[in-house]
C-alpha cells in the first residue's frame, strides 16, 4: 500500500495574529530605546548608554556633568513618551548667531541680518542651570543621530520665523 506520504511543508510561515498591537509594541519599544524588530523583522539594537568617558575637546562645559547625571538624563529621556521627545530635544537646542571674533580679541554678536545662526545645545545639570555642550556629547547623551537634530532645527527656525 502507498501511504499518501506528500510531507506536508510544516514550515508554513506563521503570521502574526494582531499584528496592530505587535507593531504598537514595537514602537512603545522603540522610543524607549530598547531593542526592537521593525515591520519587516529587522532587529534594531536598544540605544546605547552614554559613554562614561568625555572624549571631545570642546571648549564647552561638556567636563562638567556627572557620569551619573548624563545616565539620569538619558533614563528620563526614554521614559519620556515619544510626542514629548521631540519637544524635549527641542527646548535644548538653541538657535543664536554666531559670535564674531574681532580683531581686537573680543566677541561679538553678529547682525541678525546676516544671520550665520549656529547651535548651542544645553543639558538640565539637575541643579536647575543648563550646562552648554557640544553637539557630539548632546548625541551621546540621547543616543540619538545627527539627522534627528537636523529635522529638529528646521523645525524649530520655522517656528521662529513665524512668531
Ligand atoms: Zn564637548
Amino acid at each position: 500500500m502507498m501511504s499518501s506520504g506528500i510531507s506536508e511543508n510544516a514550515s508554513r510561515k506563521r503570521r502574526a495574529s494582531g499584528t496592530g498591537s505587535y507593531r504598537q509594541e514595537n514602537k512603545i519599544l522603540k522610543w524607549q530605546g530598547k531593542q526592537y524588530r521593525t515591520f519587516t523583522n529587522k532587529l534594531v539594537p536598544a540605544k546605547p548608554q552614554p559613554e562614561r568617558k568625555v572624549s571631545c575637546k570642546c571648549s564647552y562645559k561638556c567636563r562638567s556633568l556627572t557620569y551619573k547625571r548624563k545616565l539620569e538624563l538619558y533614563k528620563q529621556f526614554y521614559e519620556t513618551d515619544s510626542a514629548k521627545q521631540g519637544t524635549y530635544l527641542t527646548g535644548l537646542i538653541n538657535i543664536g548667531n554666531i559670535k564674531k571674533r574681532r580683531r581686537r580679541g573680543t566677541y561679538e554678536l553678529a547682525e541678525s541680518s546676516q544671520c550665520q545662526c549656529s547651535i548651542f545645545y544645553t543639558v538640565p545639570d539637575g541643579s536647575g542651570n543648563l550646562v552648554l555642550v557640544c553637539k557630539r556629547t548632546f548625541l551621546n547623551i540621547f543616543a540619538i543621530i545627527s539627522k534627528k537634530i537636523e529635522i529638529l532645527v528646521k523645525k524649530k527656525k520655522k517656528m521662529g520665523e513665524t512668531y
